[in-house]
């Protein structure tokens, strides 16, 4: 049984959403105060433009437990993740969308699971209040990302999640990798688990994605499950394809030898051309794969902290 989580913070990630802030503090508010716990609330304004920020510098002043955290422009919602993470004190960090979408009530749930022994509880909209094409192309992100990664999740992408505070610290998120929060967790060794939430609709403003995302979404996709996997072994990918390369561009190129010495012409053999470039784009993959090993070198410092973050307890 994990320990009781002393000190809850919840992240919100707001980008031009003015008439939603207002209610959802009060509703986070009303939720928080009734935990029994120590808690804080952490807007994350990324660079808002219509307002938001006026509001949120408002309710900071006014309500003792909510701060905000401004970003200088727009970033995205990962960048305004991690800033939140790395502010947040909680034992357990809980990240909610800032639109009114996701349902403030289901917070000591999600707590609950966590305290039961999950590192990450990843919310699952079941019952979507979202138009059908989005709702279409998530079962499709869904389905592919399930296949590749091994995770059986059914909404990786839920905004609504609670995590121990030693997930986000161990969690770095570029670009929109926020999507695949629980694989990377997962790739960490940390315990993910899912749990149904109440999902309701977009009272104000707008989504701020649409379904290109889903295509941007896929490349992170390959990134995120080629580092979770070589990462600390690049040499074993990039070597191992180059490698096989020039195995096979020299069989080509001695057989092509032993025809030449025998006196056949060889110059105008297509096979000649394979042969070459098989060897040539094979020594490059084995260079890349050196190289990225001295890069992943040169980083054994971080690699330090990393090993102690992967460390659940030590028992003497
Ligand atoms: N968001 C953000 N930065 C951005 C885009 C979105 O902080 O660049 C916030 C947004 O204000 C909302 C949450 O991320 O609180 C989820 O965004 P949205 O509701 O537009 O996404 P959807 O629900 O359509 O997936
Ligand atoms: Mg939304």
């Amino acid at each position: 049984m994990a320990a009781r989580l002393a000190f809850v913070s919840v992240v919100v990630p707001v980008y031009n959403e003015r008439e939603s802030v207002r209610p959802l503090s009060e509703e986070l508010l009303r939720v928080l105060r009734g935990l029994g716990r120590r808690t804080e609330v952490l807007f994350v304004d990324d660079g808002s433009t219509d307002g938001t920020s006026e509001i949120l510098a408002d309710l900071a002043a006014s309500e003792p437990e909510i701060a905000v955290v401004r970003l200088r422009r727009n970033f995205g919602k990962a960048a305004a993740l991690m800033a939140g993470f790395r502010e947040a004190r909680g034992d357990a960090i809980v990240t909610i969308d800032g639109d009114l979408q996701d349902d403030p009530a289901e917070i000591p749930r999600l707590l609950d699971e966590l305290e039961a022994g999950a590192d990450l509880v990843s919310g699952w909209k079941r019952d979507r209040q979202d138009a059908w094409s989005k709702r279409a192309a998530s079962k499709v992100f869904n389905g592919v990302t399930g296949a590749m990664s091994g995770i059986g999740l059914h909404d990786l992408n839920c905004g609504f999640k609670a995590y121990r505070s030693e997930v986000v610290r161990s969690l770095a998120l570029t670009g929109d990798q926020y999507r695949y929060i629980p694989v990377l967790a997962a790739n960490e060794g940390f315990r993910v688990s899912e749990l149904p939430v109440n999902h309701r609709q977009r009272p104000y403003g707008k989504s701020k994605y649409g379904l290109e995302r889903y295509l941007r979404g896929f490349l992170d996709l390959l990134t995120i499950l080629f580092v979770g996997r070589f990462r600390q072994r690049p040499m074993h990918l990039f070597g191992g394809i180059g490698m096989l390369f020039i195995l096979v561009g020299v069989v080509i190129c001695t057989y092509l030898a032993v025809l030449r010495l025998t006196g056949e012409g060889i110059g105008g053999r297509p096979l000649l051309l394979l042969g070459v470039l098989l060897i040539v784009v094979g020594v490059q993959l084995f260079t890349i794969g050196l190289v990225s090993e001295m890069i992943q070198r040169y980083h054994l410092r971080p690699q330090d902290e990393e090993a102690r973050s992967r460390v659940e307890r030590v028992i003497r």
